[in-house]
């Protein structure tokens, strides 16, 4: 049960990435000194938003090279931080050509290579990993053998493969290695963050962001004709940085947190923005099933997938978040409608 020093620098993985942006910010207002690993601390264009988020606050910012596929890219910029939050990692679901390459390695590797320099750097005390509710649960019609057809922090999501849902196959290998090197030594110890889909409003405003686009998405009307019957457990990108912060600092936080506000249906995300956009070309209707059976690949969704995930509703426990890390989630509403506002705002809809 490690004590962190708040006056020693925390090292941020992945720092310009959606979620990390949002720990970055919420560190440097608590007044720490952030250091952010980015691939290229000398592309202005993409850190911008990272370097001004700095500004006006009583933290500092340092921003630091590293890839997860170097070894040993991160132990310059870890070495005098107690706490290390490592969110980077790939996220992406469609497009993927090589998962092993794209997906698997830097995930793996990456959390491998992050942690033998944790093994390496003597003053971490404790590593919070963001792992997934993807390496809870695989396909959604898993929750049918759950009681309440509830996951929870027990569960291990056991049916992805490097063919069969990619992105969550990496996740579940990540978390996995990160435990079994955590366990392997005493010195430090491993806290894992599992968040739902994560939404909210962007601070990077960056296009690679999957959570960020499937918002656009949704307000630009690529979904007008009709929406699958997929379900999602949501949770807000504001609340995930502050469950980071929480699980680094709190000395007791130790296991797996779901970190999940809801589980709402795609019409349900529509119906909520439709609230407070009614003339956002939001769907208003659910694409029938056969109808995906023909057009789903075309948009990256398997035969399986639908068969696995279309019309299976399923929840997450988020009780142990709530009780181990304080966690007080904001309602999901909140969430898609702030997010929507930014992008419509941002678009000058
Ligand atoms: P994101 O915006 O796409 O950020 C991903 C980050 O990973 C970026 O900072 C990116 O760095 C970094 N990264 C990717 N490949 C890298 C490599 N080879 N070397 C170094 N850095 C690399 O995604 P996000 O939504 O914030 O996700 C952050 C973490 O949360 C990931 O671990 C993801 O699996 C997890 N997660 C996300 C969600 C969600 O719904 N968003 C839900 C559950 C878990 P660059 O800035 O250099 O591109």
């Amino acid at each position: 049960m490690p004590t962190i020093d708040t006056k020693k620098p925390v090292l941020l993985t992945g720092g310009g990435g959606y979620i990390a942006s949002w720990i970055a910010k919420q560190l440097l207002e608590d007044g720490r000194h952030v250091r952010a690993t980015v691939r290229n601390p000398q592309d202005r264009k993409k850190n911008a938003h990272l370097m001004a988020l700095a500004e006006g606050t009583p933290g500092n910012l340092e921003l630091y090279a590293a890839d997860l596929t170097v070894e040993g890219s991160f132990q310059t910029a870890m070495d005098g931080c107690e706490l290390v939050l490592h969110t980077a990692s790939p996220f992406f679901i469609d497009g993927i050509k090589d998962p092993q390459k794209q997906l698997v390695e830097p995930a793996l590797q990456g959390t491998r290579n992050v942690l033998n320099s944790v093994n390496a750097v003597a003053s971490v005390k404790r590593v919070v990993l963001t792992s997934s509710v993807a390496a809870i649960m695989g396909d959604a019609i898993e929750a049918r053998q759950k009681a309440d057809q509830t996951f929870t922090e027990q569960d291990w999501n056991t049916s992805s493969s490097l063919s069969n849902n990619p992105y969550p196959y990496s996740k579940v290998l990540a978390e996995r290695a990160a435990w079994e090197m955590a366990q392997a030594q005493s010195r430090w110890d491993l806290v894992v963050i599992n968040p739902a889909f994560v939404l909210g409003p962007s601070l990077s405003g960056r296009s690679d962001s999957t959570s960020d686009n499937f918002m656009r998405s949704m307000v630009g009307g690529q979904y007008r004709t009709g929406a699958p019957d997929l379900y999602f457990g949501i949770v807000d990108v504001r609340d995930v940085a502050r469950a980071h912060i929480l699980a680094g600092m709190t000395s007791e936080a130790k296991g797996r947190h779901i970190l999940c506000a809801d589980t709402l249906s795609f019409a349900q995300i529509a119906d909520a923005v439709r609230s407070e956009f009614p003339s956002a070309p939001l769907p208003n209707r659910k694409a029938p099933k056969f109808l995906l059976y023909f057009i789903g690949p075309f948009f990256g969704l398997s035969w399986s997938y639908i068969n696995n995930n279309i019309g299976h509703s399923y929840r997450l426990d988020n009780s142990y978040s709530k009780s181990n890390l304080g966690i007080r989630y904001r309602p999901v509403s909140e969430t898609l409608c702030d997010h929507a506002r930014e992008i419509l705002n941002s678009s000058g809809a």
